[in-house]
């Protein structure tokens, strides 16, 4: 196995993959993140400045990643918004994707102003960190808006890798009623609530699922997918790879890894890795 620091790994596929879930924060705020993960959750394997990690991961194989980041307070959307639209103008394969935090003014005309003249190609929260549910009636034009540009929402939702009062599957699933045609992506499969996100990826034909930290072996996540792959099947243009990098203990290759001992077809690995990806962020 390669070192956590080697620039030589190449992920051993026949063809360049597509990574859904990657965070990318101005380098002031990721040394925050870390710290704050490395006191309370894990230890960090990839530590350096944005613009290094976004080369290390082209130089794994990886022809375009989203910059996905989170608000932790109000008063910072716009400035990590600006920093987002840079960090992806000048950064080849980078796909930009904004945040807003419930209730705070503003949040309609500044994604509009995202979506349709700085080609971000949606939105990502996190409750975990932002405390707050995903179907605030506050947030619901946002959501019309992005219903109607096909824009793409990242959730994380479910208890893994811990819950709190907003993570429970229950909000994304009110949010998807009122808002059947609103592309989403689940983090983590649903983890670790996997049974209720394929009932979930049943009733409501835009949902997706991320495989983020699932097949992985490490102690945040059970390397184990609990239930039998042959679930996932019929959803295999709704399954992206996703790897939580560089927030990861582990090293990049261990997302790879895992799902290429998991049993899945070539062609139906070929749509997880690069074609389903593809396909959503042009
Ligand atoms: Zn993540």
């Amino acid at each position: 196995m390669e070192t956590e620091n080697s620039e030589k790994y190449k992920i051993p596929l026949p063809y360049d993959i597509v990574d859904i879930h990657t965070h990318f924060f101005p380098h002031r705020m990721f040394k925050a993140v870390w710290r704050f993960f490395e006191e309370h959750s894990w230890r960090i394997n990839y530590k350096d400045t944005p613009e290094a990690l976004a080369t290390r991961l082209r130089n794994f194989g990886v022809s375009h990643f989203t910059i996905l980041n989170y608000l932790h307070k109000p008063g910072i959307r716009d400035s990590l918004a600006e920093w987002t639209r840079d960090f992806a103008e000048r950064t080849p394969g980078a796909i930009p994707f904004g945040s807003l935090l419930a209730g705070e003014p503003g949040n309609l005309a500044a994604a509009a102003k995202w979506f349709t003249e700085w080609g971000f190609r949606g939105l990502k929260t996190q409750p975990l960190v932002s405390r707050k549910p995903i179907n605030d009636p506050s947030l619901y034009p946002v959501y019309e808006l992005m219903a109607g540009q096909e824009k793409w929402f990242i959730v994380h939702a479910g208890t893994a890798p811990y819950p709190n009062e907003f993570t429970d599957l229950k909000f994304l699933e009110y949010l998807l009623k009122d808002f059947p045609g609103l592309n989403t992506i689940l983090a983590h499969m649903g983890g670790f609530d996997f049974d209720r996100a394929l009932q979930m990826m049943e009733e409501f034909p835009n949902l997706h699922l991320d495989t983020t930290m699932i097949f992985v072996e490490t102690y945040v996540f059970d390397a184990a997918y609990p239930l039998p792959i042959e679930r996932l099947l019929p959803f295999e243009d709704r399954i992206h790879f996703g790897s939580d990098y560089p927030n990861i203990p582990y090293n990049y290759s261990e997302a790879i890894n895992g799902i290429l001992r998991a049993g899945f077809s070539e062609s139906f690995m070929k749509k997880l890795f690069r074609e389903n990806t593809a396909g959503i962020l042009n």
